[in-house]
Formats: C-alpha cells, sequence, structure tokens
C-alpha cells in the first residue's frame, strides 16, 4: 500500500503484541490478515468466561485451586524446585511448580538472586495501556463493537511510545463496547465501554506522573469521540475504573507495567525467548506472556500447553490428572 492510512490499518495489530510496527518483525504482519480472514472473535460471557471454562476442566480432573493466596518464594533445593511459601506463611510441596506471574517479576521477586534476574530485567519490555472501564446510563448506537482511532501522525505516535516511554500528543486509542456483543454485559438501556489507550511502560526513575498521564488520555478519548458526536459522556458514566501502568504492576505483578510482557522484537522471539523451563530447577516451569510463545490469551493458552506437555513426558504417572495432561488440543471450532 501506499496511503499512509492503509498502511497505518494493515500494521496497527502490532500494538496486540506490545510492539510498533516500524520495529516489529514482519511475521506479525499476518494478524491484519487473520483479523480480515478469520474475524475477531469474543467469547460470550467476557473474557472471564475462559478462565471459568478452564477451571471447570481442571476440577473434573481433580485440581485444588487455592485462592486469594499470592506466592512469596519459590523454595529450591540443589537442581530442583520444592514447593512455595504463601504470603500467608503457609507452605505447599510439590514434584513439580508452574510459575505462571510474569518471567522478570518471577526471576526478580520469587527465586533466589542470580545472574538471569539482571539479564532478565535488562531486556527490553513492551508498551503499556491507560485503560478506562466505563458503566454509562445510556447506550451510544454511534459506537459499534471495536472503534479504532489511529493517530495522524503515525510514526511519531510510536516514537512517543517506545522511545520517549510517553502518551503522544494525539494518541491512537481503542474502544470497545461489548454490549453489542453480549447483551448481558450492561442493565437494559444502558452500556460497557472500554477505552484502552497505548503508553509507554514505567521508566527507571519514576519521573512520570500518571495521575497527569492518566487525565490527559481521559480527554484524548472524549476528545476523538466528538468526532462521532458524542459529546456528553463523561456526564453519563455511572461508574470508572482506571488502571495505569502502575496499576498493572501492583494488581498483577507485571514488571514495569507492560502489559505485554517482555517485548517480541526479533531478538526475543523464538530461540532467543527465554525457556518455558528453568535451566537449573528442572522441575520448574514457566507460562505465559514473557516466556514461549508470547503474550495475548490465545498464546498464552498454547504456553499452557506445551507446559503441560512437558510436564507430561518430565513425569509419567499413570493416574487420571496426568491423563488430562496429554489430551490432544481441541480441534478449531470444537466447544469445551
Ligand atoms: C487492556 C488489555 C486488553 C487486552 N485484550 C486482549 C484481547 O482482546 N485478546 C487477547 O488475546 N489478549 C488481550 N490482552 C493480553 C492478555 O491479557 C495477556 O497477554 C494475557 O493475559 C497474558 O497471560 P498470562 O497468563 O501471561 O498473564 P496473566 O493473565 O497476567 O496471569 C498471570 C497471573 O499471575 C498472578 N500472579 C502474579 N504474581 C503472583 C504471585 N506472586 N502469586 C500468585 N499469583 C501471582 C497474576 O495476578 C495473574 O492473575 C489484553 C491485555 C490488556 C492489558
Amino acid at each position: 500500500f501506499q496511503h499512509s492510512r492503509l498502511k497505518a490499518a494493515f500494521t496497527f495489530q502490532d500494538v496486540y503484541m506490545g510492539l510498533s510496527p516500524f520495529e516489529a518483525p514482519a511475521t506479525f504482519s499476518m494478524m491484519a490478515y487473520t483479523e480480515l480472514a478469520h474475524g475477531v472473535w469474543y467469547p460470550q460471557g467476557g473474557m472471564s468466561r475462559i478462565v471459568e471454562l478452564l477451571m471447570e476442566i481442571a476440577l473434573r480432573a481433580g485440581v485444588e485451586f487455592v485462592f486469594d493466596a499470592p506466592v512469596k518464594r519459590i523454595d529450591v533445593n540443589g537442581t530442583r524446585a520444592s514447593g512455595v511459601l504463601l504470603e500467608d506463611g503457609r507452605r505447599l510441596s510439590a514434584d513439580a511448580v508452574v510459575a505462571n506471574a510474569d518471567l522478570p517479576y518471577v526471576y526478580q521477586n520469587l527465586l533466589p538472586p542470580d545472574h538471569n534476574a539482571k539479564r532478565m530485567a535488562r531486556k527490553r519490555f513492551s508498551c503499556s495501556v491507560v485503560s478506562f472501564f466505563w458503566g454509562v446510563d445510556q447506550p451510544y448506537p454511534q459506537l459499534g463493537p471495536h472503534t479504532l482511532f489511529l493517530a495522524d501522525d503515525y510514526r511519531a505516535n510510536f516514537e512517543s511510545i517506545i522511545h520517549d516511554l510517553d502518551l503522544p500528543e494525539n494518541p491512537s486509542l481503542y474502544i470497545h463496547a461489548p454490549t453489542r456483543l453480549d447483551p448481558a454485559t450492561a442493565p437494559d438501556g444502558e452500556e460497557t465501554l472500554i477505552a484502552i489507550v497505548p503508553v509507554g511502560h514505567l521508566n527507571e526513575t519514576g519521573s512520570q506522573d500518571w495521575r497527569h498521564i492518566r487525565d490527559q488520555a481521559r480527554q484524548a478519548v472524549f476528545n476523538r469521540l466528538s468526532l462521532l458526536g458524542i459529546t456528553d459522556l463523561d456526564t453519563h458514566i455511572k461508574f470508572e475504573v482506571d488502571y495505569t501502568p502502575l496499576s498493572w504492576r501492583k494488581r498483577y505483578n507485571l514488571m514495569k507495567g507492560s502489559t505485554h510482557g517482555l517485548s517480541h522484537n526479533l531478538r526475543q522471539l523464538g530461540y532467543f525467548r527465554p525457556r518455558n523451563r528453568h535451566a537449573r530447577y528442572h522441575n520448574l516451569y514457566f507460562v505465559g506472556a514473557s516466556t514461549h510463545p508470547g503474550t495475548g490469551v490465545p498464546t498464552a493458552l498454547v504456553s499452557a500447553r506445551l507446559v503441560a506437555q512437558r510436564i507430561a513426558e518430565d513425569h509419567v504417572v499413570e493416574d487420571a490428572a496426568s491423563a488430562y495432561l496429554r489430551v490432544k488440543p481441541y480441534p478449531v471450532g470444537e466447544e469445551i
């Protein structure tokens, strides 16, 4: 394509990987094709429904869940992980430990200090986002399920996010109106809206004023919506939850508040991406966005499958739970 708007329309998908299209490996240009050829999918009941369904499968396999129990430390002994110590002082011993928290955080906070933690912290991290979750007392039919506003100065927009770790002046942003797809997400005659504004991740000095940046991002959303004739949104918001990179770090332990984990640039992909098993502690496995293969819910599920296969190979136990681990992936389109 020659026109800058077409170029933008077929490259902004790199943001799903936390990347600038000006630096993303060409492979990711397939994401635009995937969207056009296969569509964008929404799980009825929202993203949490995926978690609930996975939980049902796990419960049937005999898994026991312990909620609200943050892990303080992964205990190690020689070349093995022996279990975890919870924040509340309980200790759980284990034959294998799977860490799903952000990998650089695991190395830095949950494992004994070693060169890996320092190496991980020096890697490049993906961008972050400021997100707003709004409950609104009237519908806005001008908005489809997905609305994307792209910055006029597309390159400067990404420079600001990736290199200046800032909020661009007139940022690209995305609005999701889930009520179009799933009426259960709002009471009758009302609306739920989510606005996502990509921004830089936390810098080393802590000099970013996130309250100010959040307010600027909020205003940027209102400014863009006014182009669609929506000028009264702020007076119809019944409740609001917002997330900045500080919230992502505090709530989910995402290092630098990077919402897509370690960057997916060429030098941190595939063979170069941190492995999903610890080099020293052989029964310690990693799953999620910062390990193989990378970010995104489907990708994190692939990561989980890879780890499950590894564990099944490493721990050949003939019982019902291990049989579940060897279950082949569900064919595309089959309901779980
Ligand atoms: C605003 C936003 C919108 C997105 N939209 C999409 C989308 O539409 N489609 C898509 O595919 N992807 C989307 N993503 C990306 C997707 O959410 C992530 O890539 C995915 O959740 C990564 O999965 P994960 O398992 O690596 O990490 P997480 O989902 O973060 O899971 C890790 C879990 O570990 C827990 N944890 C951390 N530390 C500890 C500890 N010490 N003890 C116990 N537990 C701990 C965390 O609380 C968390 O629950 C979006 C991301 C954001 C921020």
